[in-house]
């Protein structure tokens, strides 16, 4: 069998970062499969050398395809609620074609590196692109309805989405999935909460938390825009994670999106819950988008003094200039110089991996896995700069 070596200045394996102190030699088959990371000694002959840190494909673990086609529709700095207002109510804006701002968005990831996208679908028509992608997809197809007798109809709807996408795509690779706390009555929470993976959109806003502990606030206007009658609905006093996390049981992994309002005590609340039931949590961030939408960041020094699982997303054209972990990546680091390249590495590859279920082949150079094979060169020390590119070589 036909073995290539190569060597960069940096090898990043998903776990440790190896520089020219103690270099590192990468072996693997033409197909990308990797045999070894081994030392120049034992590596032998044959090692192309090239300039650059050389990592693991990215997992986006949050984006929406078929939202390609909203680029530059919605302004940036709407706030949450306006923003939500205007997805809902402008879904059909933008390029005419969806498919080929779907097909475009795809090439853009792929060509920025990233290999898996956690990708959530409230309709099927992306499924011909993820279909026919080099990447890998696992797709969350999402449910919303916040009255509470509606619950059957939505979920027989996204049922059908379901049902389109499992046939192509492969059961093990989708999840019916609820949107988020403020979309999603207890029912429909109710009738979701299944053993396997699941994902949803978390702690968006503080709005968020108060229409759960006061049932006042911001998304009040949303409710009034969409003529919904919320006499049903009793606020629990509590913020939103606190409150709906013990209604989910069952999945074996969370992953919890957004969690620009998460407070030292909700991180503290659901890690302890999640030991209990043997859980697993991720924490997707999405930085990009937080920014467009309401112009902040997620607390990162909280997450990483608990120890929590962090995972990179994009978010989607709608909310976000760009399809690119590099980027997402690169403004974390001007809000958090503090954080080691190599941590977020780890958040971008095995972290990532490990959220989709994909631990055992993406996310690591370690023997037998295909995780896809990175060139990042333009690095500035460990600071991402504006002509830092990625190649993929495999
Ligand atoms: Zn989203």
């Amino acid at each position: 069998m036909a073995y290539r070596k190569i060597q960069g200045d940096q090898l990043f394996d998903g776990v440790k970062m190896f520089d020219q102190e103690d270099p590192r030699i990468l072996i693997y088959q033409d197909s990308g499969e990797i045999e070894a990371i081994l030392p120049p000694q034992e590596a032998g002959e044959g090692v192309q050398k090239v300039e650059g840190l050389l990592c693991p494909g990215f997992i986006n673990t949050h984006c929406h395809l078929e939202l390609s086609h909203m680029a530059g529709v919605i302004p940036e700095g709407t706030g949450m609620v306006e923003f939500l207002i205007q997805v809902m109510t402008r879904r059909d804006e933008g390029a005419s074609d969806h498919l080929l701002a779907a097909r475009l968005a795809d090439q853009q990831m792929s060509e920025g590196g990233i290999v898996a996208v956690g990708d959530i679908s409230n309709l099927i028509s992306s499924l011909p692109i993820k279909a026919g992608s080099l990447l890998h997809y696992h797709t969350f197809v999402e449910v919303a309805g916040f009255v509470p007798s509606g619950a059957e109809a939505r979920l027989g709807q996204a049922r059908q989405v379901y049902k389109g996408m499992s046939m192509v795509l492969g059961a093990g690779q989708v999840n019916l999935v609820p949107h988020a706390p403020y979309s999603v009555s207890k029912p429909l929470f109710d009738a979701l909460d299944v053993p396997g993976l699941t994902s949803i959109h978390n702690q968006e806003s503080q709005a968020e938390n108060v229409f759960y502990q006061t049932k006042e606030g911001d998304f009040l206007k949303l409710y009034n825009t969409l003529g919904l009658n919320l006499d049903f609905y009793t606020p629990y006093g509590k913020s939103s994670l606190q409150t709906w996390l013990p209604w989910m049981k069952q999945p074996h992994k969370l992953l919890l999106v957004h969690n620009v309002a998460s407070a030292a005590e909700d991180i503290d609340f659901a890690l302890g819950l999640a030991q209990e039931r043997a859980q697993q949590l991720f924490w997707c961030l999405c930085p990009g988008a937080n920014q467009y939408i309401q112009q902040t960041m997620p607390p990162l020094a909280l997450f990483r003094e608990k120890g929590c699982q962090i995972t990179l997303g994009t978010d989607s054209l709608a909310s976000n200039h760009q399809l690119s972990i590099l980027s997402e990546m690169q403004l974390l680091q001007e809000h958090f110089p503090e954080v080691p390249l190599a941590e977020m590495l780890g958040w971008a590859t095995r972290n990532g991996a490990s959220a989709l279920n994909l631990e055992h082949t993406y996310g690591r150079f370690a023997k037998g896995f295909q995780p896809g094979i990175l060139l990042v060169s333009g690095l500035e020390g460990e600071k991402i700069r504006g002509n830092t590119q990625v190649k993929r070589l495999v």
